[in-house]
């Protein structure tokens, strides 16, 4: 689609880049860019306009994408933060990540019983923080809608750990 193209055409590839061997996908131009950044949350709005309670953003750059589409959405914003940044209570999930251990957490209280929630994120590489993310959901009792991702690293199999939730990926490569 035209949404693909734009995204596409305002991602930076920095090889190496944190560490030797990986391609890092950076969005920091399609952010720093007005029209492209408004056509990505406009273009989100309107395929979710209707079928959500709440809107989930992943630390940290999960933010900045969940937080305009939440807004537009006339929903509320949840955020799904690293270990330690909320005051309680909050629940966590440990997971593995490529390289060392990460831990996702939530204050359950910001979810009310059977809320529509969708979580969003910049980059879904190996689904774990996508997987953490929809468990807190469930255990503070959403309902997870779908998971929608700016970018898509498929070989990465994100989408497999995440199977039986819906998957919309603005870009895969
Ligand atoms: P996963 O848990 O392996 O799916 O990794 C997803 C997390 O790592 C997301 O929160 C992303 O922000 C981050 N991430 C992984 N690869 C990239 C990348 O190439 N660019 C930006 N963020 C990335």
């Amino acid at each position: 689609t035209d949404l693909t193209e734009l995204v596409r055409n305002h991602i930076r590839e920095i090889p190496d880049f944190p560490s030797p061997g990986i391609l890092f996908r950076d969005i920091t131009p399609l952010l720093a860019d007005g029209p492209a950044f408004t056509a990505l949350i406009d273009g989100l709005a309107d395929a979710y306009r209707g079928s959500v309670d709440a809107v989930a953003g992943l630390e940290s750059r999960g933010f900045i994408l969940a937080a305009p589409l939440a807004a537009a959405l006339g929903v509320g914003m949840i955020t799904v933060r690293k270990s330690g940044r909320l005051p309680g209570p909050v629940i966590g999930v440990d997971y593995a990540l490529e390289y060392g251990d990460a831990r996702m957490e939530l204050r359950p209280e910001t979810i009310a019983d059977g809320q529509r929630v969708l979580i969003v994120d910049d980059v879904l590489a190996t689904g774990g923080t996508g997987a953490a993310a929809v468990e807190l959901v469930q255990r503070a009792g959403g309902q997870v809608t779908g998971l929608a991702m700016l970018l898509e690293l498929a070989d990465l199999g994100g989408r497999g750990r995440l199977e039986g939730h819906r998957v919309d990926s603005v870009l895969v490569y």
